[in-house]
């Protein structure tokens, strides 16, 4: 089902795709692949219920986004065990990812007088004043991954309301099913016929809505090759957008860090969603004479991760998103075997025996990783580590900023103050951890991201306010 102009409706498109759970190899629903005719109704009741939704005082539609955040507050544990159930992350990771969406319902609400707000300064000649207003652009697109379903598109939606655009919302193909749910607990907010609307799809959707003459802009979050094509095509059609993009992290062992602090952090940070995170740890680097300490605490962790249906409170680690993802990550494996790295966890054959069919991975731990092999440079995805040892935090830094042009997140552990202020400064990536594996920015700042893991200006979360306004400049004399 789509949602259009305040109503559900079943699509007119012969085009369905399966929905799957991974943990169990079944199919749990079919989304369509919306026409062109009905992205049309889609964009243009977004655009018939722009003019009035712009007009409504800014009050009222921050009481809309309360409204929000108190619906979707009592309904966390519902998106959270949808989004076990079609991404297969653990349920713990699903109510993470639902808090934050929340998160950012919360936070549209509490800078939209501040940030929406112009500028004015009286006589700037004689009898001359001259003021900054804010407004609000149009209809915007969004366009969302699989592997946070509900969250990435909410780094944009409450902010693009309380700014006063409307909205035409795609989920991934693969995870639609999270999104969906939103939108259902979003009726009960009332918001306006049109001001929110879903539709399915895949990539032909996504480009019929960022070239519609109707649709100011888009944002966007997926893989880089995804988000270049986004982002060419946003500039021929002459549109706005903000494509975060895909991710290649390190994560330095300083010679002095507290393994047995850091070690549950990294376990997290590269097997946490199964891989499957922007923000995972992929390089694991160790810096001088922890790299064999390090090793095999590391690798002992993983080993440990129990796999199973994420539903289950117990189990540590969830299936991979679909059966291409696993074949994806097993050539990455056998790639990295190939030049030569050795495999000293091999998590390419789990048996997990309740869910047989499931997309499952065990974690994969490569040692003797150099930075030139493919398994260092490319984005992975998957519950797989690559172990590098180098002499100084400066060799690390120099290895982070040149051997992939990612630039999304980079960590350190470590007890030097010095160390880490080096790091911080130098290092070329736009979420920078000190002592955390995942350097996730909270709602109320940016989301980073630069080099291959960003195209734009304007970033994710609180930056959007600018994305989703234009500046008019008034100069009056009277
Ligand atoms: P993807 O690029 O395959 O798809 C993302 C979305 O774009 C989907 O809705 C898909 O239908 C659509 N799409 C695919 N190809 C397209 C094209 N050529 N033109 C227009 N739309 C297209 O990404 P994915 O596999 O769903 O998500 C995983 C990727 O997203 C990873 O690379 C990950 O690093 C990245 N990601 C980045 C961030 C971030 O903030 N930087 C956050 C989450 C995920």
């Amino acid at each position: 089902m789509q949602y259009i102009d305040g109503g559900w409706q079943q699509s007119d498109s012969p085009d369905v795709l399966n929905v799957m759970n991974p943990a169990l190899d079944e199919t749990i629903a079919q989304v369509p692949m919306a026409s062109p005719d009905e992205v049309n109704q889609a964009v243009k009741a977004a655009k018939d219920a722009f003019e009035a939704w712009r007009e409504l005082p800014i009050t009222a539609r921050v009481a809309y986004i309360y409204r929000m955040k108190q619906v979707f507050d009592s309904h966390v544990e519902e998106i959270s065990r949808i989004t076990t159930q079609n991404h297969g992350k653990i349920i713990d990771e699903s109510r993470g990812e639902t808090r934050r969406l929340a998160e950012n319902i919360e936070t549209a609400c509490s800078i939209a007088y501040t940030l929406a707000k112009g500028e004015r300064l009286d006589q700037i000649a004689t009898g001359i004043d001259e003021t900054l207003i804010k407004e609000p652009l149009g209809v915007f697109s969004i366009i969302g991954p699989f592997n946070f379903p509900s969250l990435a598109p909410f780094w944009f939606i409450p902010t693009a309301l309380v700014t006063g655009c409307t909205l035409v919302v795609k989920p991934s193909e693969i995870t639609p099913l999270p999104l969906q749910w939103c939108f259902k607990i979003l009726e009960e907010v009332g918001l306006p016929d049109g001001v929110v609307n879903l539709v399915h799809g895949s990539k032909d959707v996504s480009q019929k809505l960022i070239s519609h003459r109707d649709v100011q802009g888009v944002c966007f979050v997926g893989s880089t090759p995804a988000a270049r094509q986004v982002y060419a095509l946003a500039g021929e059609h002459g549109k706005r957008a903000l494509c975060q993009a895909g991710a290649k992290n390190y994560v330095v062992i300083n010679e002095d860090a507290d393994l047995a602090r850091a070690i549950p952090m990294l376990m997290s940070s590269f097997f946490g969603n199964t891989g499957q995170r922007c923000l995972s740890g992929s390089n694991l680097v160790a810096v001088g004479k922890i790299y064999e300490s390090l090793k095999t605490q590391f690798t002992d962790a993983a080993s440990k991760l129990r796999l199973g249906y994420g539903l289950d409170e117990s189990v540590g680690l969830g299936p991979v998103v679909s059966r291409n993802s696993k074949n994806r990550i097993l050539g990455y494996v056998e790639k990295g075997i190939q030049e030569g790295a050795d495999l000293v966890l091999d998590g390419r054959s789990p048996e997990v025996q309740e869910y047989p069919n499931g997309y499952f991975l065990g974690c994969s731990v490569f040692d003797k990783v150099s930075p030139d092999m493919t398994i260092a440079k490319e984005e992975i995805f998957g519950p797989v580590a690559s172990l590098m040892r180098v002499d100084s935090v400066q060799e690390s830094v120099n290895m982070i900023n040149s051997s992939t042009n990612y630039g999304n997140a980079a960590c350190i552990f470590t007890k030097n103050g010095k160390d880490a202020r080096e790091f911080r400064r130098s290092v070329d990536a736009g979420n920078v951890g000190i002592n955390i594996g995942i350097a996730a920015p909270m709602a109320f700042f940016p989301f980073g991201g630069r080099r291959d893991s960003f195209y734009g200006t304007l970033h994710g979360q609180i930056d959007c306010i600018d994305f989703f306004t234009d500046k008019k400049i008034v100069i009056e004399r009277w």
